[in-house]
């Protein structure tokens, strides 16, 4: 159910990386859903998805799912990148990829 939500969220993205990431409590609820956005023209890059999730809930995160799909929802690999990565740490946040086989088990 939460991998629907995932590829769904992660359908709305307008970048050439559709990607999604949803947040999930200590207690394992989830608290939020996002997907990355282009940013501002000539900057380059988009705004990831962790990283929108990261402003909005902070340390109310513990642990950040990502997803990135083709143009019909097919899962496919991705990394989160260094910024992101930094930036997880900082907070205490573990990022996981649901491109790894056991994440997908949990999450079917
Ligand atoms: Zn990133």
């Amino acid at each position: 159910m939460m991998l629907n939500r995932l590829i769904k969220k992660a359908l709305k993205s307008r970048c050439r990386y559709r990607v999604a990431a949803l947040g999930v409590n200590k207690k394992g609820e989830v608290i939020g859903v996002t997907f990355n956005q282009p940013r501002f023209c000539g900057e380059g890059g988009s705004l990831h998805a962790e990283i929108s999730l990261m402003q909005k809930y902070g340390r109310k995160i513990s642990t950040i799912y990502i997803c990135r799909v083709n143009r019909i929802g097919g899962i496919l690999p991705i990394h989160p990148c260094k910024r992101c990565r930094e930036k997880s740490e900082e907070l205490g946040i573990k990022i996981l990829s649901i491109t790894d086989a056991k994440m997908l088990e949990r999450f079917i």
